[in-house]
């Protein structure tokens, strides 16, 4: 297991000698202790990333998708091995590990590997006897900054786009889930990417984090997390006016219509929410049902949420695991509270499960309570195994409903009126919108939100738009231009 810093294409301890602990989710143990990155490492790894890009900026596009390629292959190759230390490290339970994490994350950097010799610029029809042609070339050196959610899938949603478009990279992943992110930095040395093209840095926010984002020689900063961080990255990228691009936080409307399949809503807004143990920006985490359908609804969901299997990660058969860290499970917890106090209803959970296999361990029950629009619990981001309910009597208070949070990001719709459907979801404020579904996701499909949710687009062509800059040139083939400054000679 890799637990020091990668820079340059090696293994390296932080200066400071400084380190981390890498806990357990499970349990509370102490898994490792990794090296903890500072500002002055942050200027090692930016200096090693701008050393290599002219070369990587210059290289054969085909190459440089031919490199994706391969660690898209080493990933399938080091699959059990992926999944273990991603569950070990962040409390996804192994069979998701094994068969969404390892495999998307493999599926993500293919993408992109395909698309590097694919990044075709235009030529715009301008007055005659000009050429004007745009190219996209890459940036520089980007800072990435990742959270603990879904550790290994963000690195290839951060690193595929931004490698392909011939940035050079400085990753920071979470402090709390850095071991997936070492593994992959171990096979992109194996896969022969060369010096200093990428490098990880694990960190404290306010240190590594911080440093990165204001660093004067990192052209774009990358960042997925929470709100307030990313108000404060804005700030901190004003140095050098870097570009930015957030990937922020959520509070997604699931809609079920009274004309929905029930059975499949009860089961699709059950993975909404309670996938990753609710711990995802996308999760659907506002549950808005149809008064007439409400409380059969209700019935089936709350015995579904009732019969999930919450267990050790390692555990095939665990269908929910604990929450990432104990800090976020406290506070997952208090949202009970902050509910009762409003008035909401406790219809399932809001405390931790009475297992006495499960007391070490950061696990939360799945908690459904339900409560109006306007409470804290279904405006603020619990992001945890805890949907709020709401009610509504008609489309127009559906909508008014759906749309009065700050967030704008996941949304899902269950109906089976295609008018309906279609007409909701070009009225939704949010950057995605599952019909009779949801939180699907595909390298090539656009993923973002908007309002406090962030900007800017991760996966597909949108990304690569977001990691490379557009340069128009012209050129005079032909044209004839009267002198703009006529003297006499
Ligand atoms: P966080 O904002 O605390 O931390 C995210 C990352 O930012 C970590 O790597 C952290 O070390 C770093 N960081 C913290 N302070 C920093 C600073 N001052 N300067 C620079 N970096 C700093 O968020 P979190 O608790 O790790 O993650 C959960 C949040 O992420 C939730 O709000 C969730 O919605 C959001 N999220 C959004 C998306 C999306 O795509 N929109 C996806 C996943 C998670």
């Amino acid at each position: 297991m890799n637990n020091q810093l990668f820079i340059n294409g090696q293994f390296v301890p932080a200066k400071s000698g400084n380190t981390i602990d890498v806990l357990n989710p499970a349990n509370g143990e102490l898994i490792t202790k990794i090296a903890a990155a500072e500002a002055e490492d942050i200027d090692l790894a930016v200096e090693a990333a701008k050393n290599a890009f002219p070369a990587w900026s210059e290289m054969p596009a085909a190459e440089r998708g031919h490199l994706l390629l391969k660690l898209a292959d080493l990933i399938e190759e080091n699959l059990e091995e992926l999944a273990q230390l991603e569950s070990l490290d962040t409390g996804h339970p192994i069979r998701d590990s094994r068969r969404l994490d390892v495999p998307r994350t493999a599926a993500c950097f293919r993408y992109f590997g395909g698309i590097a010799d694919k990044i075709e610029g235009s030529v715009i029809p301008v007055e005659q006897g000009f050429l004007n042609y745009v190219v996209r070339e890459p940036i520089g050196v980007v800072g990435q900054i990742v959270p603990w959610n879904f550790p290994l899938m963000f690195t290839s949603w951060k690193l595929g786009p931004a490698l392909a478009a011939g940035n050079t990279v400085v990753l920071k992943p979470s402090e709390i889930t850095p071991l997936s992110t070492l593994k992959i930095a171990e096979l992109i040395k194996k896969a022969g990417f060369p010096d200093g093209v990428v490098n990880v840095v694990p960190g404290y926010g306010q240190t590594a984090g911080q440093s990165l984002a204001e660093h004067p020689e990192v052209g774009k900063i990358a960042f997925t997390g929470s709100t307030r961080t990313g108000q404060g990255i804005i700030n901190a990228s004003s140095s050098n006016l870097k570009r930015v691009q957030l990937e922020l936080g959520g509070k997604g409307a699931n809609i079920v219509f009274e004309d929905a399949n029930i059975d499949a809503a009860v089961n699709g807004a059950a993975w909404a929410i309670f996938h990753n143990q609710g711990q995802a920006c996308i999760a659907g985490s506002r549950l808005v049902l149809h008064e007439n359908i409400a409380d059969a609804f209700l019935e089936k969901f709350i015995k579904l949420a009732a019969s999930i299997r919450l267990g050790d990660p390692m555990d095939p058969n665990t269908e929910m695991g604990p929450l990432t860290s104990e800090a976020h499970r406290n506070k997952v917890l208090s949202y009970t509270q902050i509910a009762k106090e409003q008035g909401g209803k406790v219809l399932l959970g809001g405390e931790v499960p009475a297992d006495p296999a499960l007391q070490n361990g950061f696990y939360v029950m799945p908690t459904i309570v339900e409560a109006q629009p306007f409470d804290r619990v279904a405006q603020e981001e619990v992001f945890g195994p805890f949907v709020t309910v709401l009610r509504f009597k008609d489309d127009a208070e559906a909508l008014e409903i759906a749309n009065c949070t700050e967030y704008g990001l996941g949304s899902g719709l269950w109906t089976q009126n295609i008018h309906r459907a279609h007409s909701f979801a070009r009225k939704i404020k949010a950057g995605m919108c599952w019909i009779n579904s949801y939180k699907r996701v595909n390298p090539g499909s656009p993923f973002g939100g908007m309002g406090k949710s962030g900007y800017g687009r991760e996966m597909g062509f949108e990304a690569i738009h977001d990691y490379t800059e557009a340069k128009s040139i012209w050129v005079n083939v032909d044209a004839k231009i009267p002198p703009h400054f006529q003297r006499g000679e």
